[in-house]
């Protein structure tokens, strides 16, 4: 096992985990539950960690790391309406409310 990134949040971890798994590159996330769940007081702040099975993979999953970090234009992500948190472009259902994140609709 070889860390390969440092996530913002869970959230970010589970998306790139997703990614790198497209690329066929086994991984795993620590920490994953450090943060608590929602409406929990975070039992100790660490941040979730993206960890690779393999070494080898290393090189490969920095670049789908590279790419995740800096989205396509036209990716940007959408602002809940109803509390303000950053959901990434496609997320239909705020990750944090629950709230859809389709514009105009609260
Ligand atoms: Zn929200």
């Amino acid at each position: 096992m070889i860390k390969a990134y440092t996530a913002a949040s869970l959230q970010d971890a589970h998306i790139l985990l997703g990614l790198l798994c497209a690329e066929g590159i086994a991984a795993h996330i620590l920490n994953a539950n450090a943060q608590g769940g929602l409406g929990e007081i975070p039992f100790m702040h660490a941040y979730p960690e993206i960890w690779l099975v393999h070494p080898r993979d290393l090189s490969r999953a920095r670049r789908v790391v590279e790419a995740f970090e800096r989205p396509p234009a036209g990716a940007e992500p959408m602002r809940c309406a109803r509390c303000g948190e950053d959901n990434p472009a496609g997320f239909e259902i705020c990750w944090s409310c629950q709230a859809p994140t389709v514009p105009g609709c609260r």
